[in-house]
């Protein structure tokens, strides 16, 4: 689900780094990853070799608590057994194709997983700590028309894998091992608001994040932990009943026409049963509050009207906003709107009582959504970057049509 515009994780349609390394995790690829496994699994696979059920846990806590990347610093266990385990398996890790750090702090990595698949996640730190932001697939289903990543096919679901392997290899980016305790951890928060619709890919999420607030390892807890959606209903209470992580629902309208011009799945799932499940969602108090994330597109949705009708919608629900001017691309249908009627949105949610904040885009000069580098690069003429523009569009038409034919 991703609502981070302004990080867009599109993946870069010529990305040269990810050209020079696009197998670099093929070698890994014959021998299968033990990060991932879940505990039962794990215990299972090692019966598979002959070994104890403690020989899983003392790999989860090698592999969780400790970060190691490799059989051969798991010292506690024999050389021969060491040596069995690499014979069979990798302890598993994305490879990274790019890193990259902007000047505000915010660091990208192009995670390049072992089919040569790609996806990109980001950390977004924030003064002593900061969030993670996880992708759940490569592509998406949906056609959500603010989002870039929306105007690309699904490839395939991420593995439990590949979605802890990406808050494990930011971890080994920032040396955040061993597991240190709460107070001190900068990488403090996980949201599932990167590439793609993670209640679309349930079980390999939930089976992902109940590796990592395993308490005998990675061990975040579930309040440090938010999953953005798009507004997948029934998925939601799966979520709410298995997980009980913070919840972001990806609003961006009040009313179901506007809403549906923006994001087709309301047409599914219309506005009151999307919040009808967010009333559902359980452990809601005004200590964890439900996000609603609400994208300010121009002319479309940042009316007072619109703001007015949020507060009726929400009324009684535990909830805070978190505005977010919209970045164009190229391609893109929608303008961000005017920061004075951002503010006037916003106002009216925080006189009506519910926290509004405006997000400040973070990362820009990193990663600046594929399309935008390109610009940049090539320095069209203002004729030019029209003829570019509407070329764009029409390319994005045409793959969101082509998305909802087969949805
Ligand atoms: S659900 Fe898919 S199309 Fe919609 S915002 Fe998330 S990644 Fe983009």
């Amino acid at each position: 689900m991703n609502v981070t515009p302004a990080i867009s994780l599109a993946i870069p349609l010529a990305d040269p780094a990810a050209a020079s390394t696009p197998k670099a995790g093929a070698a890994q690829a014959a021998r299968p990853a033990l990060v991932g496994l879940s505990k039962p699994e794990l215990i299972e696979t090692m019966a598979g070799l002959g070994e104890k059920p403690f020989r899983a846990k003392q790999i989860w806590h090698w592999m969780y608590h400790q970060g190691a990347k490799s059989f051969a610093e798991m010292t506690d266990l024999s050389k021969d057994f060491r040596a069995k385990l690499e014979d069979h398996f990798t302890v598993g890790r994305p490879d990274v194709a790019r890193e990259q750090t902007s000047t505000d702090g915010t660091r990208k990595w192009l995670m390049n997983f072992s089919d040569g698949q790609k996806a990109e996640t980001v950390f977004i730190p924030d003064d002593d700590r900061g969030a993670v932001c996880i992708s759940s697939q490569v592509g998406c289903t949906l056609t959500c028309r603010f989002c870039h990543t929306g105007t690309q096919r699904l490839v395939r679901n991420l593995t439990s894998a590949e979605i802890v392997g990406q808050f494990m290899v930011a971890r080994d980016s920032y040396g955040e091992w061993p597991t240190p305790n709460d107070q001190r951890r900068l990488l403090s928060n996980i949201v599932m608001m990167g590439m793609g619709e993670p209640l679309y890919n349930f079980d390999n999420v939930a089976k992902a994040l109940k590796i990592i607030m395993a308490d005998d390892g990675i061990a975040l807890g579930k309040r440090r932990i938010t999953l953005s959606t798009s507004g997948v209903v029934p998925e939601i209470r799966r979520c709410g009943a298995e997980l009980g992580v913070n919840l972001a629902i990806s609003l961006h309208a009040p009313d179901d026409d506007t809403r549906s011009a923006i994001m087709p799945i309301n047409k599914k799932y219309p506005v009151k049963e999307l919040i009808q499940a967010c009333r559902d969602y359980p452990g809601l108090n005004n200590a964890r509050r439900i996000t609603f994330e609400y994208v300010m597109l121009k002319g479309m949705n940042d009316t007072a009207q619109h703001a007015k009708a949020l507060v009726k919608l929400i009324s009684g629900i535990p909830s805070k906003f978190n505005l977010i001017p919209f970045n164009p691309w190229p391609g893109s249908l929608y303008e961000c709107s005017d920061p004075a009627t951002v503010r006037a949105f916003s106002d009216i949610l925080n006189n009506a009582g519910y926290t509004a904040t405006v997000r400040t885009p973070r990362g820009r000069d990193i990663l600046a959504a594929c399309g935008q580098l390109r610009t940049d690069s090539e320095r069209l003429s203002a004729k030019e970057q029209r003829l570019r523009d509407e070329q764009e569009r029409k390319i994005a038409e045409a793959a969101w049509q082509e998305k909802e034919a087969a949805i």
